[in-house]
């Protein structure tokens, strides 16, 4: 069995004006994550937005001391972007869609993630989002370390840093073993 995990594709890091945007390397995958998150649920597959997601005035995340607040709980700028925010619209009352608010970089840390996994018997995760070199890696190291199967799907991640974005699709491949697809 295999899931999609789907990563940060809010207006905050992805729209122009958004706090902590990626802008344009963000922007152009769009259409892609459409595509791909669409197909998943039309498979019947387990969907996950996970989501990071702050509390405004929390003086202990680590964040703090690296970037402007961002992803703050219940406003737009933790709303998914785009045609993203109207597939998820439509589907969110699906069983098989699930929100994850994720506080740290990994989906899988401090997050019930990995027993909604097991639970379903899924040993594949297929990764999507943003930002290549920063949440999927943790992400993708933090699958790795559970033993699931990694796929990434390369035209439906982005960063603001392409020597980055570059670094981290050959990590997944060379150190995580993952499939990078197209
Ligand atoms: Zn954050």
């Amino acid at each position: 069995m295999k899931a999609l995990i789907s990563i940060d594709y809010t207006n905050d890091f992805i729209a122009t004006d958004g706090a902590l945007t990626t802008g344009f390397a963000g922007q152009s995958i769009e259409e892609q994550m459409v595509k791909v998150t669409d197909t998943f649920i039309k498979q019947g597959d387990f969907v996950v937005f996970a989501i990071d997601a702050h509390q405004a005035g929390d003086q202990y995340h680590p964040e703090n001391k690296l970037f402007p607040p961002h992803n703050i709980i219940g406003t737009k700028g933790q709303d998914l972007y785009g045609a993203l925010k109207q597939l998820h619209t439509q589907y969110q009352m699906n069983p098989q869609i699930y929100w994850l608010n994720k506080r740290h970089y990994s989906a899988f840390c401090g997050t019930d993630l990995d027993l909604r996994l097991r639970e379903r018997c899924i040993t594949e995760i297929h990764l999507i989002g943003v930002c290549t070199d920063i949440c999927i890696l943790h992400t993708a190291i933090d699958a790795y370390n559970r033993s699931y199967k990694i796929v990434i799907h390369q035209h439906a991640v982005a960063s603001f840093d392409p020597a980055g974005h570059k670094w981290a699709l050959n990590h997944f491949q060379n150190a995580l073993g993952a499939t990078v697809i197209c």
